[in-house]
């Protein structure tokens, strides 16, 4: 008898990135559905990968991170949130923000602790508690501004809260939450036992000058926070999958259990090149204004479209409503835009659980000038 597996995520399909991005390929579709950029990264970072490797830094760093590049991350931390990390005990370099996000939830959770949760939001969290024998507690974030109800996260808390999982600024909305949400959450955590997971990825991807609300900026917050981050956001090499997890010293303790015996140390020279280069400041600090850029470019050519924008306010994403073009459901009208128009989105009902469908689809407009011109080109004729 051959052996059969009895899922762990029985209900669970492929993940949408990877649905979207094969279709696109297929129908060789413009892909603005998975979030990537499509133009090249920084020569000067490649360039200090190669000479790392040629110095010969091929082996294992520490499991916690290249030392180095810990420090750096840490006067890096200093300088934008004035928040003293110390680098050996409250910093792990993780193989990518995805899984610092699972890492940090293995951490915490245990058989029927409720993990309060918000949709639409990034597709891993959820089978992410699920697989941890952790239950989720969803609520809706308020249409259209895609904003936190906090009486009812209020509400939803019970005895067996174990987290509430934040992202700002939020995949797939670009809402990002606003000194109130940070009052109204401190209230709610303070006196108990509540973890915080903050997936803030998308860190330097804020515009119009706002700030980032970072867990990182409020000691009370950051001492029950996994704070997680991308490089491959910041500088565009999301397939590097490199990032890091931020937390206190006695929770990161736990997290590395968790880590040293599923990845146990990541990529060696990109690590050294990544602490060279976090030392030029600008590159991080421009981001948000370039790629503000980007949003303004792709919303002034999409109003010669019938689709209809929400705000964006930060991440790689802007949300378009196409309820005067069709009545299709969001996957059937994306697959088409793929095979018929050859462009990719991402419907935002694969960001729910319970496929809530309000015409809306994901642009990622983090791509060259020219590649959102032949994309609205080609939505033009809808
Ligand atoms: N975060 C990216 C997005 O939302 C995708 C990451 C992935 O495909 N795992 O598009």
């Amino acid at each position: 008898m051959n052996p059969t597996i009895k899922s762990k995520l029985p209900g669970l399909g492929t993940t949408i990135f990877t649905l979207m991005s094969a279709l696109a390929a297929e129908y060789k579709a413009i892909n603005l559905g998975q979030g990537f950029p499509d133009f090249m990264m920084s020569e000067e970072l490649i360039a200090l990968v190669n000479a790392a490797m040629k110095t010969g830094h091929n082996q294992y760093v520490h499991m916690h991170g290249l030392a180095l590049l810990r420090e750096r991350i840490a006067e890096k931390v200093e300088s934008l949130y004035t928040t003293s990390i110390n680098p050996d005990s409250e910093i792990t370099i993780t193989p990518g923000g995805t899984y610092a996000i699972y890492t940090s939830l293995t951490t915490v959770l245990q058989p029927g602790d409720e993990v309060i949760v918000f949709e639409p939001g990034y597709d891993s969290y959820i089978p992410n508690i699920e697989i941890n024998g952790a239950v989720p507690v969803i609520i809706p974030l308020v249409y259209p501004g895609y904003t936190i109800d906090w009486a009812l996260v209020k509400q939803k808390i019970s005895a067996k809260t174990k987290m509430i999982m934040l992202n700002t600024p939020h995949n797939p909305t670009g809402s990002i939450l606003g000194k109130a949400d940070i009052e109204q959450l401190r209230v709610i955590v303070k006196d108990t036992g509540i973890f915080i997971l903050s997936d803030e990825v998308y860190e330097h991807l804020v515009f119009d000058n706002q700030q980032h609300e970072s867990m990182l900026r409020y000691p009370d917050l950051l001492e029950r926070s996994f704070v997680c981050f991308s490089f491959g956001k910041t500088y565009h090499c999301t397939g590097w999958k490199i990032g890091y997890c931020i937390a206190p010293a006695a929770m990161m303790k736990e997290f590395r259990k968790v880590h040293q015996f599923n990845c146990f140390s990541c990529n060696s020279p990109v690590q050294f090149a990544l602490a060279d280069y976090l030392q030029q400041k600008e590159h991080y600090l421009q981001l948000g204004q370039q790629v503000q850029q980007k949003r303004d470019y792709f919303q002034q050519l999409m109003l010669q479209t019938k689709f209809k924008a929400f705000p964006s306010h930060g991440s790689y994403f802007q949300l378009y409503s196409y309820d005067s073009i069709t009545e299709e459901s969001e996957k059937d009208f994306a697959t088409r835009l793929t095979k018929e128009y050859g462009v990719a989105t991402i419907p935002l009902s694969a960001f729910y659980t319970d496929g809530t469908d309000n015409k809306i689809l994901r642009f990622c407009f983090v791509k060259k000038e020219s590649t959102l011109e032949t994309a609205v080109n080609r939505l033009i004729k809808l």
